[in-house]
């Protein structure tokens, strides 16, 4: 039996909230010995956007440790020294399998035990896989999903393997998306397949949507809407070959990569902790239903203060945001210091090709488009208010400066009284500039 470790703080989970959360420990003060943070990948936290975007570009591709947090956001990049100069210890290649939040431990797979005083679950989220329905083939070789960098890694090693071969990206949300572009960039031939009648149907409008898939079509990307895959072919090593989809159609496939959605991971706290839409409930400082127990990042289920209700994020910048809250809160306890509750605006971004959008705000009630939407533009520049009651709500904007996507949040956060449809129109980025 392996020995155990006591530690004051632990962080559970190495990925972007859990190193924003052990940056924001040592700006607050923690002695050499005071803090854990484990993780089950085999490298220090890094910015994880990157995996879909620079990480795989044919050219300069981005590397560790260029991307370790928090350069994402413009701080200090925390190199897998800078634990050790902080006395913050880094445990790697761990997976914690059982959590036992009643006697505040947790056993590693080796049956390494590490107890703690102040527990923070930063465990992010897992891939849907389409094993887990049952999807015939769905095991074959080269069929892969991206989520931590041995993924990336394996993505990057089957493009060099299969260059100008045929690649089939299955899902049309934001991943999906970055990762048909970047297959394209790699000058492979590519297929987006996906159910709904657009792409990022939970953010976009048909409009929206009609712009990117206009402008993916003329780079080269097919894209197969409403129809899913059913089941896959392989040869005798078990390399995939085709992808069949349910319309009856076979699509060649040298590489396919499934981007169909997350789940929370949240399984190691079942039954001990409470849970509110599919997360871990907390309160406005991320802490759970059991104290000193925190949650922060994809799994927590918080207070949406902007909309009075309770939501879950999977946003990187919710991630961040909601590490750094969690901390300040445990050390203003401590100190018996009082911290504001987190009110949190949401933010959301993509970049794919030459493109890039920010969205900020509530996709909810009525969308107006405006600007210019032409996919065969030299710079096309344009965006969405959304309007609910009378308000405006939420805003995006596609290539936008960034003074240009500070006006859009700063909307988003005043929710002011909306002008009609045609004048939002007509005035464009003009009326969230005069916010
Ligand atoms: P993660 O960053 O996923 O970190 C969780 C960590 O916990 C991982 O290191 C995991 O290995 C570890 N872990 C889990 N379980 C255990 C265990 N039992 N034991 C030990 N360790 C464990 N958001 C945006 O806003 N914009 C983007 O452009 C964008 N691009 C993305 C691209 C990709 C490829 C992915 C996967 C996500 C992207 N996101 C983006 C979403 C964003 O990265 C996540 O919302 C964010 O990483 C969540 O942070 P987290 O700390 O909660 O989880």
């Amino acid at each position: 039996m392996a020995s155990g470790k006591h530690f004051k703080y632990i962080v559970l989970g190495g990925g972007v909230s859990g190193g924003y959360a052990v940056r924001e420990f040592a700006k607050q003060g923690v002695q050499p010995g005071e803090l854990a943070i484990i993780s089950k990948e085999a490298v220090a936290p890094y910015e994880r956007p990157a995996l879909s975007k620079a990480y795989l570009f044919p050219q300069n591709p981005a590397r560790l440790p260029g991307f370790h947090v928090c350069v994402g956001s413009g701080g200090e990049r925390l190199l897998p020294e800078w634990y050790s100069e902080k006395g913050i210890e880094l445990i790697l290649s761990t997976e914690i399998v059982k959590a036992d939040l009643a006697s505040k431990t947790l056993t590693s797979a080796a049956g390494t035990t590490f107890t703690y005083d102040t527990l923070l679950i930063a465990t992010g989220s897992s891939v849907i896989k389409l094993s887990d329905f049952g999807t015939q083939g769905a095991d074959s070789n080269n069929i892969l999903y991206l989520r931590e960098i041995d993924d990336a890694d394996n993505l990057y090693a089957a493009i060099q393997a299969k260059k100008g071969g045929k690649a089939v990206v299955v899902g049309g949300g934001y991943i999906g998306l970055e990762l048909s572009a970047v297959l394209k960039m790699n000058d492979l031939d590519v297929t987006m397949v996906f159910p709904e009648p657009w792409c990022m149907p939970r953010l976009f409008t048909a409009e929206i949507a009609a712009f990117y898939e206009s402008y993916y079509t003329n780079k080269g990307v097919k894209i197969l809407k409403g129809t899913v895959a059913v089941g896959f072919d392989a040869d005798a090593n078990g390399d995939v070959t085709a992808v069949k989809l349910k319309d009856g159609s076979v699509l060649d496939a040298d590489i396919v990569v499934v981007g169909v959605g997350g789940r929370p991971l949240t399984n190691l706290f079942k039954g001990q902790v409470a849970e509110e839409k599919g997360g871990i409930k907390t309160d406005a400082f991320f802490e759970t239903s059991v104290p000193g127990v925190y949650a922060v990042g994809d799994v927590a289920t918080f207070p949406m203060k902007i909309y009075n209700d309770e939501r879950r994020v999977e946003h990187v910048d919710h991630s961040r945001k909601s590490a750094e809250q969690a901390v300040k809160a445990i050390k203003g306890k401590e100190a018996g210091s009082a911290v504001e509750e987190y009110d949190y605006l949401p933010y959301f971004y993509s970049r794919s090709f030459d493109l890039s959008w920010q969205f900020y705000g509530d996709n909810v009630g009525d969308a107006i488009l405006f600007g210019d939407a032409d996919p065969g533009s030299a710079k096309p520049k344009f965006g969405s208010y959304w309007v609910k009651d009378g308000k405006c709500v939420g805003a995006f904007l596609e290539g936008g400066s960034p003074e240009e996507n500070a006006a859009i949040a700063k909307l988003a956060r005043a929710q002011p009284p909306a002008a009609s449809p045609d004048e939002l129109k007509a005035a464009g980025l003009q009326f969230a500039s005069k916010i």
